[in-house]
């Protein structure tokens, strides 16, 4: 008697979707543009922006790229503890040219994270919830589309039902990178670019960020392990423990 094997037809798009990295962030590629709706705020505060300050450049233990949270920003300020590396940044500023080199590495850098589905032209739908990290000044003319339309009393563009796409140019790289943001102007409610936006919608951005906190004998000790040849450790222990 034969065996009755059933076997289906090659599911290719989900074999391919299977091997994808899935990244919950998403970047604006050079010379490309974005079309994005942003959620609505998560938070009490009502903000539409997770800021992260974070410095980045150092090394964890396996050799691979480490970033830790400023603890300027984002330290306990019941214990006051001190950012060791926001007061290394100060004291290589004024070293030579090695220590400058180092210093601008390894100094605070902010990223303004906005929750937001990503329209994808090829299949017409959206992607996400994905976060969207963008600099000062994007995230500046980001706010300045919500003051203009605050200002009109028009709806939000994050708004639930009379909301609307956002569309970030990225031109140029480098110091010479520009970004243009522009509403789409086509309103529609969210339900329609994610039917489960409901149960989709990250709560808790700031978690899902993954901050790496590390006291400062931590940050110091990532320091150590990146810079260890590179640094004058007498001086830096003499003026900062
Ligand atoms: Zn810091």
């Amino acid at each position: 008697m034969a065996l009755n094997k059933p076997t289906f037809k090659v599911n290719i798009g989900a074999s391919q979707k299977s091997t994808e990295r899935k990244t919950l962030f998403a970047d604006i590629k050079p010379d490309t543009s974005m079309r994005l709706r942003i959620a609505p705020p998560v938070t009490e505060d009502g903000m539409i922006f997770a800021k992260v300050t974070n410095h980045f450049r150092l090394k964890n233990e396996e050799g691979f790229g480490l970033a830790l949270a400023c603890l300027e920003e984002h330290g306990n300020d019941d214990t006051g503890e001190e950012c060791y590396l926001c007061g290394l940044t100060r004291l290589l500023k004024n070293g030579d040219k090695g220590d400058v080199k180092i210093g601008g590495d390894l100094r605070a850098s902010p990223r303004w994270y906005a929750q937001a589905w990503i329209y994808d032209k090829e299949s017409d739908s959206y992607e996400g919830p994905k976060l969207v990290g963008l600099s000062k000044t994007t995230a500046e003319a980001v706010n300045g589309i919500l003051v203009m339309q605050d200002e009109s009393g028009d709806d939000y563009f994050c708004d639930v039902d009379n909301g609307q796409d956002i569309v970030i140019t990225r031109r140029g790289s480098g110091l010479n990178t520009r970004y243009t943001v522009q509403a789409t102007g086509k309103k529609m409610p969210l339900s329609e670019v994610a039917p489960n936006w409901e149960e989709k919608i990250i709560r808790d951005v700031y978690g899902a960020l993954e901050l790496k906190l590390e006291d400062p004998d931590g940050q110091k000790r990532a320091v150590y392990r990146t810079f260890e040849d590179e640094l004058d450790w007498e001086k830096i222990q003499e003026q900062l423990g």
